[in-house]
């Protein structure tokens, strides 16, 4: 089998690989939602893997590896990565779990990191009352992980929240594009006292609405100095948050910190969690090797596929660190392959970020999901060819634009 074509279009703000074969096998694999801009870099990675056989699927991405880095640069290779996957199983006619050495568990448990409700403000009961409402959302979700901190609208909306210049508003952007020129900038600082405080008062709001039967994980940053960050792993000890993530590095930055975060787990008993940002297991070697945090939360979409991801997780297994994969972007292309993957992996696996698109059509354009596609918190794993799910073109091809209208010929 040959590769003869590799195409993108742009659904909604997400680009979709799509590999074309000899065979008139096509896979699929998609970016995550924030990163339009990246169809070039999709198609420009093209030339290097045409006539390559998709189903030596480590051959072709080792020759791709190379043009990708840290988030957002390495969305186009994990992407590819996975339309492979999806073309090695359909020729097997196995699912890709069975190709990454089959099942540990039949269902995956899934945590809340998408479904969202607007949020009326910034105070502890503002908090409590979005706590409440995710809490009564109907995928029963086991695991609610909320932002805080530099993680949410403090930073912009609580006056003397720190001691630094506080960004406008995302939204508030007049850019060409009209994104905000703040996605994935990092504002940093020392806390005030006061807002050091309040993001502790709204965590103990939270968890007055949780109590013990549902674990609360706090979405922190990046941008806490080490200090304010051992300051917070005091202020929460008792409560039992399941893990406080990104809170020194994370998101777009484009590094790592593991000597920072290894002082910080060092005197926490709360879980400290990264990773969502960082490409191949290489740049997870330090994380892991010192112990540096208690979890680690790769993206398929980010960190160069779904068979890194799984090699991370072995080896994070190996040094007693869990694993949570991001993923609140992936769509539902993503989605399929975090449940693939996410079916394979050792017992440090705890769930990873459902990613539930905002807009509802998506569901419209995509067979094969169970339905409901999470159920008291777990996710059923399908057992169909390849990813298991499928763009259908007719319903699709109304969302694409008119310089990807061949997407689907
Ligand atoms: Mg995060």
């Amino acid at each position: 089998m040959k590769i003869t074509d590799v195409k993108c279009a742009v659904i909604g703000d997400s680009p979709i690989v799509r590999i074309i074969t000899d065979e008139g096998i096509s896979g699929y694999g998609q970016v995550e939602k924030y990163k339009p801009y990246l169809k070039w870099h999709i198609l420009h990675l093209k030339d290097y893997i045409l006539g390559e056989d998709p189903t030596n699927v480590e051959r072709v991405v080792s020759r791709i590896r190379q043009r990708g880095a840290f988030k957002p640069w390495g969305s186009a290779v994990s992407a590819i990565e996975m339309a492979l996957w999806d073309v090695a199983g359909k020729a097997a006619g196995l699912p890709v779990y069975k190709l990454l050495g089959g099942k540990v568990r039949d269902r995956v448990r899934v945590y809340n990191g998408a479904v969202r409700f607007p949020m009326a403000g910034q105070t502890p009961e503002d908090y409590a009352e979005n706590m409440a409402r995710m809490r009564a959302s109907p995928e029963g979700f086991t695991i609610i992980k909320q932002g805080i901190g530099f993680h949410s609208q403090m930073k912009h909306e609580l006056p003397a929240f720190f001691y630094g210049d506080s960004p406008p508003p995302a939204g508030d952007a007049d850019t060409p594009s009209g994104k905000s020129p703040y996605h994935g900038f990092l504002v940093r600082g020392l806390l005030t006292e006061r807002g050091f405080n309040h993001v502790v008062d709204c965590i103990f709001a939270m968890k007055e609405v949780l109590g013990d039967e549902i674990g609360l994980a706090l979405d922190c940053g990046p941008g806490w100095t080490l200090s304010d960050a051992i300051r917070l792993t005091k202020a929460v000890e008792d409560l039992h948050i399941m893990w406080l993530e990104d809170l020194l590095t994370g998101d777009y930055v484009p590094w790592v910190g593991a000597d920072l975060y290894r002082e910080l787990t060092r005197v926490s008993t709360t879980p400290i969690h990264t990773g969502e940002q960082v490409y191949l297991r290489h740049n997870f070697k330090e994380l892991i090797e010192t112990n540096a945090v208690n979890v680690i939360g790769p993206d398929p979409a980010d960190i160069g596929g779904i068979a890194e991801l799984k090699w991370v997780a072995e080896y994070a297994d190996l040094h007693g660190i869990l694993f949570a994969p991001h993923g609140t972007g992936d769509g539902l292309l993503g989605l399929a392959a975090l449940v693939q993957v996410s079916a394979t992996l050792p017992g440090n696996y705890i769930a990873f970020e459902y990613p539930a698109p905002q807009e509802t059509w998506w569901y419209d354009i995509v067979a094969g999901l169970p339905d409901p596609i999470v159920r008291d918190g777990y996710i059923d794993v399908w057992d169909r060819p390849g990813m298991g799910i499928e763009l259908i073109p007719e319903a699709a091809r109304e969302h694409l634009s008119a310089e990807d209208k061949d997407f689907f010929a």
